[in-house]
């Protein structure tokens, strides 16, 4: 991961090299807003694409507090209500208190569905499948109140077991109580860019966090683009796509931008119980590992360019 005084030295400009984009201007000596930096343009044929957040009620990163949380669900809730999307939320069992709970009810009061991400977010590589079971379980019985129709899980960093019977494992749990897992196909490192940027704010460095915004904006578009061309190359077609965000303070500042650029790309919003009907999501798959990954490097065994 690299930190944000690197990100700062190299003005944005590297950190997306190896991936074919990157922004064209170091910031330093310019006396324009950061935030107007271009980048390349990413552009991707059109599909469509169901949204979910992870760790409701809301990344605590940084220490953000009940008030900054409830901010970051009502920006998001915003920027997804302008797209006329639902999303489904995954929220971590113990994160909920009588503080943090206002910026999960914002989520859910605004239609969006409510699933379950554990208890206490483990990687279930560590956890016995009895020990996954009172994981869910807990997770379960507080989430009853929000939990009115269809039930989805999100297995922690996408780990879901090292091997095939270990993964059995889960799915027969998850079965047993009712729950269906929701995969993720557009994988991407969200999270790290949310890190830097909340760094960055945290330290009053506004310019810095715009570098980071626009990078996050870029790396959000490429791993589209690429998720969609390995689809369509090696998966002999277009899928229905599951795109993973977080509740976090760079989705609450930058969510909408990235929606208005599925937008202008032609992609459509769906439900992820529309997505989950594609068959995509019943192939089998060649990927038997520890690993968190998107659905469509698990269909293919693991691959993944970088
Ligand atoms: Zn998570």
């Amino acid at each position: 991961m690299l930190r944000r005084t690197a990100i700062r030295k190299l003005c944005g400009f590297s950190l997306l090299l190896g991936l074919g984009v990157f922004l064209t201007a170091c910031n330093e000596d310019d006396s324009g807003p950061v935030s107007s930096v271009p980048a390349v343009p990413v552009s991707t044929s059109p599909s469509r694409v169901a949204i979910t957040v992870d760790d409701l009620p809301y990344v605590t990163f940084g220490g953000a507090s009940p008030e900054d949380g409830l901010r970051y669900s009502e920006s998001i809730v915003s920027a997804l209500g302008e797209h006329g999307i639902v999303a489904t939320g995954f929220v971590i069992g113990r994160n909920i208190n009588a503080e943090t709970r206002p910026a999960l009810q914002a989520f859910a009061d605004a239609g969006h569905m409510i699933g379950n991400h554990s208890w206490s977010h483990p990687d279930y590589g560590n956890l016995t499948p009895d020990e996954f079971l009172e994981e869910t379980r807990q997770t379960d019985e507080v989430l009853a109140e929000w939990i009115d129709g269809p039930k989805y899980y999100r297995f922690p960093y996408l780990r879901q077991g090292e091997t095939a019977a270990k993964r059995e494992a889960a799915i027969e749990i998850l079965t047993n109580l009712g729950y269906q897992n929701v995969p993720v196909t557009i994988d991407n490192d969200e999270w790290q860019f949310n890190a830097d940027y909340t760094e960055a704010m945290a330290d009053g460095d506004t310019d810095a966090a715009a570098i980071i915004g626009q990078n996050y904006l870029a790396h959000m578009q490429e791993r589209t683009s690429h998720f969609q061309t390995l689809a369509v190359d090696e998966l002999g077609g277009d899928v229905d796509h599951i795109l993973l965000v977080h509740l976090n303070q760079i989705n609450a500042d930058h969510l909408g931008t990235l929606l208005d650029w599925y937008e202008a790309q032609g992609w459509t919003f769906i439900t992820v119980d529309e997505a989950l009907a594609h068959p995509v999501f019943s192939r089998a798959e060649l990927y038997e590992g520890p690993r968190g990954l998107s659905q469509i490097e698990r269909i293919l065994g693991g691959q993944r360019e970088q």
